[in-house]
């Protein structure tokens, strides 16, 4: 009760930020040195490529095309900061989930920054969502997804667990962003402008600069837990089969009824099945 009276009065506030004490801590260390100091490197994914273009079937604006330019922008930005910038891809083509996650595991000292566009069948839906897997990738994933909703004028969708393939096997922290539905008409047209893709590239730069300190900028009546965002159930997208699929939506319409009580709409739909399999 306490943990969903918590949930309810953070979606409201629009802000998911993280309360792991080490996060708090790691927020102090940082306040108390002046910021970030340590260089680490970003390794960024630029979500699906060559013959997958992402998105849903008959989707018009091609994902893969809406996320490189997002990804090259941010590694501008990065690297003009002093960051080590890693691609997972630079130009179209296309890398399977493993190796985007073996290029991640090669490094120390790193995040991982994946770059995705949301797409469902329902045009209404929109919104920004920010995923996480690990403990470890939750200031990460605050932080981010604090910058960029803040940015944008796409709705807050929240900062979600959930155990996708490029989030569970990576080593380091690691944050998935769904930067706005290319399925509703205007986040479609938001999308499609140069500026705005500058302003979404900005945003993710921000967070990944302010990892260890936006957890503590706030009062802890908005301090969410690690605990307070529950997994989300997850498709093994090395694996997707049609059972899968369907198990999966029917697991998704269990959780929508269950937050019926909740302020904010259930739009999970989008995360499921055939919409994408990657993210
Ligand atoms: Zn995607």
């Amino acid at each position: 009760m306490r943990r969903n009276f918590f949930g309810i009065a953070l979606l409201a506030a629009g802000l998911l930020i993280t309360g792991l004490s080490s996060a708090s801590h790691a927020a102090r260390s940082s306040r108390s040195s002046g910021g970030d100091s340590s260089p680490i490197t970003v390794v960024i994914d630029a979500g699906h490529g060559g013959h997958d273009r992402g998105g849903i079937p008959g989707q018009r604006i091609a994902e893969k095309d809406m996320t490189l330019d997002v990804a090259l922008r941010l590694r501008n930005i990065l690297s003009a900061n002093g960051y080590h910038v890693v691609m997972t891809r630079s130009s179209d083509v296309f890398v399977p989930l493993g190796g985007r996650v073996a290029i991640a595991n090669s490094y120390r000292n790193a995040v991982f920054v994946c770059i995705h566009f949301n797409a469902t069948g329902r045009s209404g839906a929109s919104g920004i969502e920010t995923y996480f897997y690990s403990r470890d990738s939750l200031p990460l994933a605050s932080a981010i997804h604090y910058y960029v909703t803040g940015g944008a004028p796409s709705a807050n969708r929240g900062v979600r667990r959930r155990g996708y393939y490029v989030l569970r096997k990576t080593a380091i922290p690691a944050v998935l962003v769904e930067c706005g539905f290319l399925t509703n008409p205007t986040e479609a047209a938001y999308a499609q402008s140069a500026g705005y893709r500058q302003k979404l590239a900005d945003e993710i730069a921000a967070g990944i600069r302010g990892r260890n300190s936006v957890g503590g900028g706030f009062s802890t009546t908005r301090v969410a837990t690690a605990e307070s965002i529950p997994l989300q159930p997850y498709i093994d997208q090395t694996k997707v089969a049609k059972s899968e699929r369907r198990r999966s939506k029917r697991s998704h319409k269990k959780s929508a009824r269950k937050k019926k009580s909740s302020s904010k709409p259930a739009d999970s739909e989008a995360r499921t099945g055939t919409s994408d399999r990657e993210g």
